[in-house]
Parts: structure tokens; C-alpha cells; sequence
């Protein structure tokens, strides 16, 4: 049995570094994985390419957590996203960045950031047991003991950072939250997020692969309007999916209604002013200006019962209002939400009123702590995540340190 500072269950991107830092200031530190390797779920962030932030004011970031944005204040301002910028060029991993704010390493691959944080970890003398799933954790004395099937390790503290459920193959499939309630913690509801939506008696089957760009997705729960999203939409054989939906369905669940806009906000009024005033012209004709894709606009012309081949002298007006409806407020029933198998988050996690936001140390339990998306936190698209990842792992870790140095601080 050995006796270290700090373990951390869990080697992903929020467990590893809170193992570089506390390990730089010379403290015992041991990570354990259940995978073969670390950072499984990091290697595939961003296709392989790791949107590790975005560029902004971090006060812009508070609103891409819904409710959670106001956790996570502490978190994101002791540890912002130019400060993440900065740590990794410092790990001697350039960043770049696109016109969308996204942040990425520059030679697009989520595998340096990877190496970087092995490489910190090896530097500080981390010991990173990969292969090691923990079953049971406990308390022991003061601190804390950690079971494996391999062995059972000591701690004076202890940081879960286990990650969510989602894409369970990569070693994230929820057992965190068995470990927390087990501490006494409460978990919020989970639930995929940051994924596809099957859509109820869904027209467009035969699209699949038509994407668009700057669409409006409105959501509405039991008649009552719940939020408002825009960015590119992907039809999908079952459904709806591109950036809109995936940031939608962090709020959307079965029987919810959305109403999807096919055109941007900003032109309905000049797709008015065309349908009204485009005499002998065909339908499809007039409405080429808005770049629809031809096939898309052929079905939403039929789904409202407008022959083909019809000018817009033939429209009647309630007609005329029919297609505008339709393509400016197109009503679908959400049937399901994607599986955990390609949700890229986890919505719902440990109870935030449980968790101190200034430390991220458990209320329930002294000396346990919690970094990442085990945590009820999840983000838009964008880097936001993984950004959470990092500054919940840096306020952990400093904090986890000021209570190495002074036992009993908050
Ligand atoms: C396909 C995909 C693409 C994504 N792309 C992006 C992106 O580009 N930008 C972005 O910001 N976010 C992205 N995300 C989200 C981001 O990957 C996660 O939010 C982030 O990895 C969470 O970090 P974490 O350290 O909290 O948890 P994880 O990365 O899930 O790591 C948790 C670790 O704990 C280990 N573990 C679990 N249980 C045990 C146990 N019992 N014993 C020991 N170890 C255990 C797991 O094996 C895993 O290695 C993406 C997610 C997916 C699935």
C-alpha cells in the first residue's frame, strides 16, 4: 500500500492536468485510468483536430453553460481561456485560430495536446496508472483509499475526474457518479447532450446529407417558447443535426416542438417581398436568390401542397402564407435525443449546491474534490467544453494545494 497526496481517478484532459499542476509543487501524485492509455475521449475531440477553446472575453463564455454559467464564474476566471492559450504555447504546442473564434493546435491534432500533458506528467514525477479501473473508494483514517483489481493505493485527497457517459468506449461511461453518491453527493439528472434529434413523422428521410447554413431553431416546451439557436443544420435519415441542433439539445427532451427556420432571420421579410411581387415567375425560380438546396425546396414546396411547376401569380394568399410558414417556422416533434454513444457531452452530473464553486471541494465530504464534466456542467460547441474541462482541473488543483499546505483550509 502506498501513501500518496493526491490520487485522481480519471486521465482525461481535466485529470491530467490537475496532475501536472499539483505535481509541479513537488507533491506525490497518482492518476488512475481505466483505459489502456489516457485521454482517449481528448484524441477525438474536434474529429481528432481538438477545439481546445475559443477566443473572447471570458465573461462572453458565461453564457454557453445555460444556468451553469454562474458555477463556473470562479473557475473560468482563475483559469481563463488565455490562460490556456498560454499554458499550452508554453508546453511548446502552438495554437491557431479560425474566423469562428475556434481555437485549435496549429498542426491540428489533438494528439499534441495529448503528448504535452504526458510529457508535464512524466516531468513531475505523476504516476499515471493506466489499465486500472477503480471499483471503491472510501475513506481511510483521514484521508482516502482507492480500490483496483490490480491493488488498493492511499491519499490525503482526492480529485474524481471521471468525466460524464458519453462515448463510453473511450472509457467515460459514468462511474463517477456511483463514487460520488456513495460520498453522500446527489447527481443531477443525466442525459446525452451535444447530439443528434430524431424528429416524429419526419419528411425529409430522403435529404440526408443536406446541410445548411446560419438556420434559426427555436424550441418550444409544452406551447411555451424555451430558446432560441442559430448555426448550420445537417438533415440527417431520422432527423436533425449540425451545430444548431447539437447546442439545441443540450435543453431539448422527447415531445419537445421546434420550429426551424431554413433561412436566415434577417431575409423573411424579403422572402415576403418575393413571393408577393414575382408576377409569372415559377415558385422554385423566385426563390433562387435564398441558395436553398434545390431538392430541400422542392419537398418544402410540395409538403405545402404547391404544384411544382406553380407561379407565384398562382399562389393564393393563404397559400403564399403556407410556404412562408414553412420555411421560415418548418414545426417538428422532437422524438428522441441521440444515444450516450454519440453524444459529445453529458448533460446532468454532480449536484452543483453540493460543490463549493470557489474550490470545487465537496460539501459533503472533506478533502474530496471534483474536476471536469462529471460535474452538472455542460457547454455549447466551440471549445467551451473542454475549456470547462481545464479550468475546473486548474481550480481544483490550486486549491487541492492550499489544502495540502495547510490542512484543514477551505
Ligand atoms: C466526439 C467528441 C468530440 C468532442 N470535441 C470537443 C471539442 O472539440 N472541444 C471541446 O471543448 N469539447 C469536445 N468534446 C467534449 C470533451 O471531450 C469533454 O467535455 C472532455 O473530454 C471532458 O474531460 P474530462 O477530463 O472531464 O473527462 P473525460 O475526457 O471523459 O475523461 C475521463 C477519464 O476518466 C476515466 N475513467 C472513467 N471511469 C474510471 C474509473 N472507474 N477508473 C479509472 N478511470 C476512469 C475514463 O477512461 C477517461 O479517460 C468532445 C466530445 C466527444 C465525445
Amino acid at each position: 500500500m502506498t501513501q500518496y497526496d493526491l490520487i485522481i481517478v480519471g486521465a482525461g484532459p481535466a485529470g491530467l492536468f490537475a496532475a501536472t499542476r499539483v505535481g509541479r509543487e513537488r507533491r506525490t501524485v497518482l492518476v488512475l485510468e481505466k483505459m489502456t492509455d489516457p485521454g482517449r475521449k481528448l484524441l477525438i475531440t474536434g474529429s481528432g483536430q481538438c477545439n481546445l477553446t475559443h477566443t473572447g472575453d471570458i465573461a462572453d463564455f458565461f453564457g454557453h453553460y445555460g444556468k451553469q454559467g454562474a458555477f463556473l464564474k470562479p473557475a473560468l476566471r482563475h483559469f481563463s481561456n488565455t490562460d490556456l492559450i498560454s499554458s499550452f504555447t508554453g508546453l511548446g504546442v502552438p495554437l491557431t485560430g479560425g474566423d469562428d473564434g475556434k481555437i485549435f493546435p496549429a498542426s491540428r491534432k489533438a494528439q499534441d495536446i495529448l503528448d504535452a500533458l504526458n510529457t508535464e506528467c512524466r516531468k513531475h514525477g505523476v504516476a499515471v496508472r493506466c489499465g486500472e479501473a477503480v471499483t471503491e473508494i472510501g475513506r481511510s483514517g483521514d484521508g482516502f483509499s482507492v480500490k483496483t483489481a490490480v491493488g488498493e493505493y492511499h491519499s490525503t485527497l482526492l480529485l474524481i475526474a471521471t468525466g460524464g457517459a458519453s462515448y463510453p468506449a473511450t472509457g467515460s461511461s459514468g462511474d463517477g457518479y456511483a463514487f460520488a453518491t456513495a460520498f453522500g453527493h446527489m447527481i443531477a439528472e443525466i442525459a446525452p447532450a451535444l447530439t443528434p434529434v430524431t424528429i416524429r413523422e419526419y419528411p425529409f428521410q430522403d435529404l440526408a446529407g443536406v446541410s445548411l447554413q446560419n438556420c434559426t431553431v427555436s424550441l418550444f416546451k409544452q406551447g411555451k417558447k424555451a430558446g432560441m439557436f442559430c448555426g448550420d443544420l445537417l438533415l440527417t435519415h431520422d432527423g436533425l443535426s449540425g451545430p444548431v441542433i447539437l447546442n439545441a439539445s443540450r435543453y431539448i427532451v422527447p415531445g419537445d416542438e421546434i420550429r426551424v427556420s431554413f433561412l436566415p432571420e434577417e431575409r423573411r421579410e424579403e422572402l415576403v417581398q418575393t413571393l408577393t411581387g414575382c408576377g409569372g415567375a415559377r415558385v422554385k425560380t423566385a426563390l433562387t436568390p435564398f441558395q436553398l438546396p434545390e431538392r430541400l425546396l422542392k419537398r418544402l414546396i410540395g409538403l405545402v401542397g404547391i404544384p411544382p411547376e406553380a407561379t407565384c401569380a398562382h399562389l393564393t394568399r393563404a397559400s403564399r402564407n403556407q410556404l412562408i410558414q414553412v420555411l421560415t417556422c418548418c414545426l417538428m416533434t422532437v422524438g428522441a435525443l441521440g444515444g450516450y454513444h454519440i453524444a459529445m457531452v453529458t448533460r446532468g452530473g454532480v449536484a452543483l449546491d453540493e460543490v463549493n464553486r470557489k474550490t470545487l471541494g465537496s460539501r459533503v465530504t472533506d478533502g474530496l474534490f471534483f474536476a471536469g464534466e462529471i460535474l452538472d456542467i455542460d457547454g455549447d460547441t466551440g471549445g467551451y467544453n473542454l475549456q470547462a474541462a481545464f479550468s475546473t482541473a486548474a481550480l481544483a488543483a490550486d486549491s487541492l494545494l492550499i489544502r495540502l499546505d495547510t490542512p484543514g483550509a477551505e
